[in-house]
């Protein structure tokens, strides 16, 4: 346990493992943590109904975060990488992540832009990557595992599309903070990829 705040910022393109990394780094050290992505999610399930973007990212509500099963589908998946382009739609995100991030007891967030914009000063700071077959093999088993009917070659083209779009926006394009510490997953287990990444939380705080 640490008592002050204490932020652990991972970032890098879907699938690359960083739900993962950041649920052990949060269960090893018992910190919180926050899956940033969600809330684009969240917001762009709503655009799916026909509410506007910007409308709807205000109006979030932490209970939207509830229905993983419903934000974790394909469809929904593209409509958040939609609707994250827009700089309107981030702003109204921005607070709520900011306060997250500052609590006491050590805070996990993943997303894309948490050590480039939403956290430049985090104390640790990880890029996850992995290779796009191995990113798209990885998310083809978990859709498949919960009853969706996707090919691989399905899910590569989005996660391709998704990291074309969420790399070329102006607004908090998906990149690397210069200082953050890259973690490729590509030929790494899940076990030897968690412990990298506790290893390098646990040298942070062992020095802060
Ligand atoms: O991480 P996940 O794949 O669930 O994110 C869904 C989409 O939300 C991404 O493709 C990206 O467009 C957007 N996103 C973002 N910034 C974040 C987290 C997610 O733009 N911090």
């Amino acid at each position: 346990m640490i008592n002050r705040a204490f932020t652990v910022a991972i970032d890098g393109p879907a699938a690359a493992g960083k739900g993962t990394v950041s649920r052990a780094i949060a269960a090893h050290f018992g910190f919180a943590h926050l899956d940033t992505g969600l809330l684009y999610r969240a917001t762009g399930l709503r655009t799916l109904d026909g509410t506007e973007a910007v409308e709807a990212a205000r109006a979030l509500r932490a209970s939207d975060l509830d229905d993983d099963d419903a934000l974790r589908t394909p469809d929904v998946a593209q409509a958040a990488s939609r609707v994250a382009a827009l700089p309107d739609v981030r702003a109204a995100l921005v607070d709520f992540q900011r306060a997250f991030a500052r609590r006491g007891g050590g805070a996990v967030l993943d997303g894309r832009d948490i050590g480039t914009v939403i956290c430049p000063d985090a104390d640790v700071k990880l890029y996850v990557t992995a290779s796009d077959e191995v990113r798209a093999e990885r998310r083809h088993r978990e859709l498949c595992g919960k009853g969706h009917e996707v090919t691989r070659e399905q899910v590569l083209a989005d996660l391709r599309s998704r990291d074309e779009r969420d790399s070329a926006r102006a607004a908090a394009p998906l990149k690397p903070a210069p200082d953050a510490i890259q973690l490729d997953t590509s030929e790494m287990s899940i076990e030897d990829a968690v412990a990298a990444a506790i290893a390098e939380v646990a040298q942070r705080i062992d020095s802060a």
